[in-house]
């Protein structure tokens, strides 16, 4: 296991050391073999035993609960389906764009729920979403989405204009807003860690420290899944494994992991936090291409991510790291805060995002017989959605049929990324014309 600390200072910041629950290093049998224990894999056991209490449920995590995106990300509990509203629209229909909104909005209060009808420690508050746009380009933007959702007829989103900003922000860089009420931000690791009591506690058995290597299809029915010392036997298996999926030959393909990056702030002051204004403690984030995503925490830190995004060769998972863009992200605190100049980083980390070539999350099945479930594709907007996205998938092994699993983008074909060199091509040409479209109009 390497050190999970390291990893964010979510991660560092969770009440207790980590001792983590047994490998798996015997044979054993089971009804659903689940693989990853992010957010996805975590929802899935646990509302797979909802369902079905008398089900027996395996979850195997290859190093602790929260140590993939889950334990990494922004926190930001948001509504956003895939890259933006426009590619969404354009890819599928109007239709099917508002009701990936509409998934998401519920997915937004199903995580309210859980998290505060079992009190889930993750430091949550419900303090909306701002979306805003900080140059002409950006404005345009901020008016179309805005468009978007008064045609969609979604009644609870806000336009704030200059003045409205000005009310809320110290801060000259705003030009237009919509701001989203329901929306909220966490601490993500300390939810990967709750969702993971909750699972356990509804008798999920999760093994940490255990890498599958392996999984395969058993003669008759069922699958196999192998580790160094153990391996489970199952009729249903469940690949939660997100961006890690480029580990496995038969999901290979289906997504891509691109990689986002965090600073994080010392605590600010009370007097800076007077000096800035920012009371309404809302996520924010900007309508650049290679978006700035920035939020407070508990103890008024500024979070500060995105910028750009680091690609490599499609199995190489280590580009947490990336010194170029953590500069820009620092630089960025002080444009949007100027008052703020001289504030001191004491963090930085990235983590790995999953796209499919489509840029829209999938729910789909390797196989016919559709007993192997997998879940890709949130890009840098999973919190809320990998939520429902588990019980979705536990409603589809238990053979419900509901308004989840009757979504357009469960049981849809994920196109192929082309061979290796191809795909690192592709990801690369994309992320320079968003670099160059930020330049030209954006910035
Ligand atoms: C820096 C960053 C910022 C983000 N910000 C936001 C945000 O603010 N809002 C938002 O909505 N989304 C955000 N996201 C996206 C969000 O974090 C993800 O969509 C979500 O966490 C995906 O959850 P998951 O369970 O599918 O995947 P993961 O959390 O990545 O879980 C996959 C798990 O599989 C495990 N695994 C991998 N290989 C194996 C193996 N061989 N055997 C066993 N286990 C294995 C991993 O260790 C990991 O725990 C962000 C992501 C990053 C990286």
């Amino acid at each position: 296991m390497s050190d999970y600390r390291e990893k964010s200072w979510w991660l560092e910041t969770l009440p207790e050391t980590i001792n983590p629950n047994p490998p798996l290093n015997t044979q054993e049998k089971a009804d659903v073999t689940i693989i990853g224990g992010g957010y996805t894999g975590l929802s899935t056991g646990y509302h797979l035993k909802q369902l079905q209490p008398e089900m027996d449920v395996r979850l195997i995590e290859s190093d602790i609960c929260g140590y993939g995106a889950s334990g990494r990300n922004g926190g930001f509990s948001m509504t956003l389906f895939g890259l933006t509203k426009g590619i969404t629209k354009f890819r599928f229909d109007d239709e099917k764009a508002k009701a990936a909104h509409l998934y998401m909005e519920n997915a937004v209060d199903y995580l309210h729920d859980v998290i505060t009808q079992n009190n889930i420690d993750c430091d949550y508050e419900r303090t909306g979403y701002l979306l805003v746009g900080t140059s002409p380009g950006q404005v345009k933007r901020v008016e179309h989405d805005f468009e978007i959702m008064e045609r969609w007829g979604l009644g609870d989103v806000e336009r704030w204009d200059r003045d409205r900003l000005a009310q809320e922000f110290n801060t000259d860089f705003y030009r237009l807003g919509w701001f989203e009420p329901r929306c909220g931000i966490l601490n993500p690791a300390k939810l990967a860690r709750g969702l993971k009591d909750l699972a356990e506690n509804q008798g999920v058995i999760i093994h940490e420290n255990s890498p599958v290597k392996r999984f395969a299809r058993k003669g008759g029915s069922g699958f196999v899944v192998k580790t160094e010392k153990g391996e489970v036997h199952s009729d249903y298996l469940v690949l939660a494994t997100n961006a890690y999926s480029v580990l496995f030959p038969e999901l290979k393909k289906l997504q891509y992991p691109a990689f986002t990056h965090i600073v994080l702030s010392e605590p600010l002051t009370s007097e800076q936090y007077e000096e800035i204004g920012w009371k309404n403690r809302a996520g924010i984030e900007d309508a650049r291409d290679l978006i700035h995503y920035y939020r407070l925490t508990k103890d008024n830190r500024i979070a500060m991510g995105g910028g750009d995004v680091s690609i490599g060769f499609r199995t190489d998972l280590d580009k947490d790291l990336n010194e170029k863009t953590f500069a820009h992200l620092k630089r960025h605190v002080t444009e949007v805060f100027p008052q703020l100049e001289g504030i001191r980083f004491t963090h930085q980390w990235g983590g790995p995002v999953s796209v499919t070539m489509d840029m829209a999350p999938v729910i789909g099945y390797l196989g016919k017989a559709r007993k192997a479930v997998f879940s890709m594709g949130c890009i840098g907007h999973g919190v809320s959605m990998t939520t429902t996205n588990g019980r979705a998938i536990a409603e589809l092994i238990t053979g419900r049929q509901t308004e989840r699993t009757e979504m357009f983008f469960v049981g849809r074909k994920a196109f192929s990324w082309p061979p290796d060199l191809v795909s690192l091509g592709i990801a690369q040409a994309v992320r320079g014309f968003m670099r160059m479209e930020d330049r030209l109009y954006y910035r």
